[in-house]
């Protein structure tokens, strides 16, 4: 999705964004500074009706990957922000429609502060790839300059921002595994979600969420609650429930992006997959593996009979805490 920025003036004032090939920093030195953005995947994605304002509703179980972006702070005099990374080039030129840039904004009309730093983002996460990396950046901003500040991240206007700056931003600032519906705003932690072994394939196509929803009509009804959801202490529970599920999008995403077919096709072959399927709006699909060493396994021959396709190994975090108060 193209996204603008909610204050533009804030923005005309602060520098654009660069790019950098090599960081000056030595980044152990101060971790406090830094912030994972991690990716973001949807086990699964039931989308309802539209509302009004043209948003879709959703039920979707969230997890986050141990592999995503990087933020990271350094004190100066104004502002900056500076993109480094295997996925740099793809991002915004505009400061004005980088969602990183539009945090701070949003975040410096909050708290009536300017924000004298430069950010470095290290972007790893492909761009319109349906792993919400836009919303990552955004979410780990929030709480990198929060913490910068002294100030929580957690208060209604901080809240508000999230929501605005996009539907998967508020997730993404929590970034636990979690049951989401409404719009994605409504989220209900899943304390004991396991961690799972994940392999995510993208084609290095683009495929832009507002085309996939302009595709899209709803015809299946959403479960409304999460009343039956099982208890997830072991994969196999998990497992269990994912498969009675689906991605609404996939048929849709499909047909724009014909590639998500054969990845699926392609995860599906690997020994030790227990299920693969499309995250988000696509064009990047995962698989389940039964244990790391399949995941490996999978990683490695994907990757080398589809040259043009990105292959991350990934594990999902389990949850650690929540504390959206
Ligand atoms: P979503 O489904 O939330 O749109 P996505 O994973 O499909 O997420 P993103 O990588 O978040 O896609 O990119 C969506 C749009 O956001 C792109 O058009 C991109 O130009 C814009 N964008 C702005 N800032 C960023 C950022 N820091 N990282 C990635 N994309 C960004």
């Amino acid at each position: 999705m193209e996204r603008k920025c909610p204050n533009r003036c804030f923005l005309a004032r602060s520098a654009v964004s660069k790019r950098v090939s090599s960081l000056a920093e030595n980044p152990s030195r101060n971790t406090r500074r830094c912030e994972a953005a991690p990716a973001k995947l949807n086990l699964f994605l039931h989308v309802g009706g539209r509302l009004e304002n043209g948003n879709h509703l959703l039920e979707s179980l969230v997890v986050f990957a141990d592999f995503g972006d990087k933020l990271r702070l350094t004190p100066s005099g104004t502002f900056a922000l500076k993109h480094t990374g295997p996925f740099a080039k793809s991002l915004p030129r505009a400061a004005v429609n980088d969602l990183t840039a539009c945090a701070v904004s949003g975040l410096s009309n909050i708290f009536s502060r300017e924000p004298a730093f430069t950010l470095v983002l290290e972007k790893n996460i492909p761009v319109a790839a349906g792993l919400g990396g836009g919303s990552a950046d955004a979410a780990a901003a929030i709480r990198l300059v929060c913490r910068e500040w002294g100030v929580p991240h957690t208060g209604l206007d901080v809240r508000v921002l999230a929501e605005r700056l996009g539907a998967d931003v508020p997730m993404c600032l929590y970034g636990v595994p979690a049951w989401v519906a409404g719009v994605g705003e409504r989220l209900t932690p899943l304390p004991q979600m396991p961690a799972l072994d994940v392999l995510l394939v993208n084609p290095l196509q683009r495929l832009r969420t507002a085309d996939v929803f302009a595709e899209f009509t709803a015809t299946d009804c959403l479960d409304g609650g999460i009343e039956n959801l099982p208890s997830f202490v072991a994969s196999a529970a998990a497992l269990s429930f994912l498969q009675g599920r689906q991605n609404h999008l996939t048929d849709v995403a499909g047909k724009l992006c014909p590639a998500i077919k054969k990845i699926l096709d392609t995860l599906e072959q690997q020994n030790g997959c227990c299920l693969a399927r499309m995250t988000g709006s696509g064009p990047t699909c995962f698989a389940i593996f039964e244990d790391e060493g399949a995941c490996t396994r999978a990683a490695r021959a994907i990757a080398a009979q589809y040259a043009g396709w990105w292959v991350q190994r990934t594990k999902t975090n389990q949850s650690t805490e929540w504390d959206p108060n």
